[in-house]
């Protein structure tokens, strides 16, 4: 086993006692704090500051303060610029950026170095285009015309303002960088709380901002935890709360972002996603697709699928080709470039994923994989279960692990039943070479991204979000606009 070498400046950066960064500067306070743990070692790996009221009325202040000068000051082609600026940095720097990710969440290196971080320039990108194609439109109001005046009227698109960005632990640069695009480049600025579990990333991003000469105090980062994001939903002047992260916690938000007068909320959440395999799908093509979209980065993806739907005919060959390849897969230190599975981010996901793997080895359920890696880490195998039926709460509960149920499936509308059977509705796929039954069958499927022959996939021209309890609001695309600029319109008479 060979592990890359951490870089100096990434053990200088762990080794800071990190505060927030507010307006432009790293700010030290002295507030309880928590430690960040490597989940592979265990080891503590640096610690963080828990914000308070006052950490986040100051960073909504310097938000503020900015959106109403310095970013507004800027022309829509500025904006675009800096946010490119920042995605040069953020390639510059990216193995830093990597191995911090690496050390925090358990990601494997070359995840984060190809998916997470070269992604996170694609993106910002991206948005950075945007910053000069956002527009309203012109009308021809019908009013009648007493004394032979005349009407025009017109749109515009103006930034929200303030935007609370609340991020989860599994992507925290990635995602923390779509909210900081589409608040940018919309002309809104940006008070961040990232994951308690992984916030590293998004403190260096920050400092890098302000190299790329984005001015002080349009991006924000407060560390802490869940009470931390609770004072900045509720802080004076955010117009706009922007939440990626689980359900339970994306329902409180919501409801508590509505009292305070109708806060905009957008929400990413999480997803109990579907893979339906039909009866044509050549199983040794698909495969490696398939297994690699469901357990990229232990499965701790909301995309990813956790349900494998596969036509009666093919049931078996599937078991026991997937049962084969989950045997192949090397789990070992996500600093080792050869592994191919790493542990699992945190000690609470774990206990988690270990309850679910504790109910399925009481029940019988366990296909192949199942247990916990005894040892140092947060490591259990990539697992595939049989579940008892459609009420089951392996078939109901979202893992958010490597845990995937397979169950089989008759007739299409037998498939649709199932795959539906969901509170959720994030994301799901067809596996076929029949293109007018998967055509049939997509407008059928209740999720808000629906794939052929491929999964987990997601690209910034796309829009991306959730139906039923999966989510509000779309990113992406030019979807992502409306939720982030007010609709002004203009009338004159002339
Ligand atoms: P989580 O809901 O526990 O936490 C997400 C963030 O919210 C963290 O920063 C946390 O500190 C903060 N938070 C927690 N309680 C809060 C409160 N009461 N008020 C304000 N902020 C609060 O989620 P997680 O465990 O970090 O992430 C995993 C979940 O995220 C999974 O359900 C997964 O499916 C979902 N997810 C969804 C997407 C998507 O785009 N749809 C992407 C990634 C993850």
């Amino acid at each position: 086993m060979s592990e890359v070498q951490i870089l100096a400046s990434v053990e200088t950066f762990l080794q800071r006692q990190h505060g927030h960064f507010i307006h432009g500067q790293h700010l030290e306070v002295d507030r309880r704090r928590i430690e960040l743990i490597n989940p592979a070692t265990e080891q503590v790996v640096s610690s963080i500051a828990v914000g308070n009221q006052q950490d986040v009325d100051a960073a909504v202040h310097s938000a503020h303060d900015a959106f109403l000068n310095a970013w507004a000051n800027t022309s829509p082609y500025e904006r675009g610029q800096k946010l490119n600026k920042l995605a040069d940095l953020v390639e510059l720097h990216a193995e830093e950026l990597a191995q911090l990710e690496t050390l925090t969440t358990g990601k494997l290196i070359h995840l984060a170095r190809h998916l997470e971080v070269a992604q996170t320039a694609v993106f910002l990108r991206y948005f950075a285009g945007w910053a000069t194609k956002i527009h309203g439109q012109t009308m021809q109001p019908s009013l009648p015309s007493m004394n032979g005046e005349k009407y025009t009227a017109y749109s515009i698109r103006q930034p929200v303002g303030v935007v609370a960005g609340i991020v989860p632990w599994n992507f925290s640069l990635m995602i923390g960088c779509w909210k900081i695009g589409s608040a940018l480049t919309t002309g809104c600025t940006i008070v961040l709380k990232p994951s308690e579990f992984t916030t590293l990333s998004l403190l260096r991003l920050a400092e890098l901002a302000i190299e790329a000469g984005i001015p002080a105090g349009v991006i924000n980062v407060v560390t802490g935890t869940g009470e931390t994001g609770q004072y900045l939903i509720n802080a004076n002047h955010i117009k706009k709360v922007s939440f990626t992260g689980s359900v339970p916690t994306g329902i409180a938000i919501g409801q508590q972002a509505m009292k305070n007068d109708l806060t905009r909320v957008s929400l990413e959440l999480g997803g109990k996603n579907a893979a339906a395999i039909l009866a044509d799908a050549n199983l040794d093509e698909i495969l490696p697709t398939l297994l690699q979209a469901t357990f990229v980065h232990q499965g701790q993806v909301c995309a990813a699928p956790e349900r494998f739907f596969v036509h009666q005919s093919k049931y078996d060959e599937f078991v026991e080709k997937v049962t084969g390849a989950i045997q192949q897969i090397k789990i070992g230190s996500p600093l080792d470039e050869s592994s191919m599975f790493g542990p699992l981010s945190n000690q609470p996901h774990f206990e988690k994923v270990k309850h679910y793997l504790d109910i399925a080895n009481q029940n019988d359920q366990v296909i192949c994989g199942g247990q916990v890696i005894q040892g140092t880490g947060y490591f259990v195998e990539p697992t595939l279960l049989k579940v008892q039926g459609i009420d089951d709460p392996l078939f109901i509960e979202e893992t958010f692990g490597p845990v995937v149920d397979v169950i089989p499936f008759e007739s299409d509308d037998e498939l649709i039943r199932m795959m539906n059977h969901s509170r959720f509705g994030l994301t799901a796929s067809i596996w076929t070479n029949d293109l007018a039954k998967a055509l049939r069958l997509i407008p059928q499927i209740e999720a808000g991204s629906v794939w052929v022959n491929m999964h987990t996939f997601l690209d910034p021209s796309v829009p991306f979000g959730g139906v039923k309890a999966s989510g509000l609001g779309r990113e992406f695309s030019d979807a992502f606009i409306e939720d982030y600029t007010e609709l002004k319109s203009v009338m004159i008479r002339y």
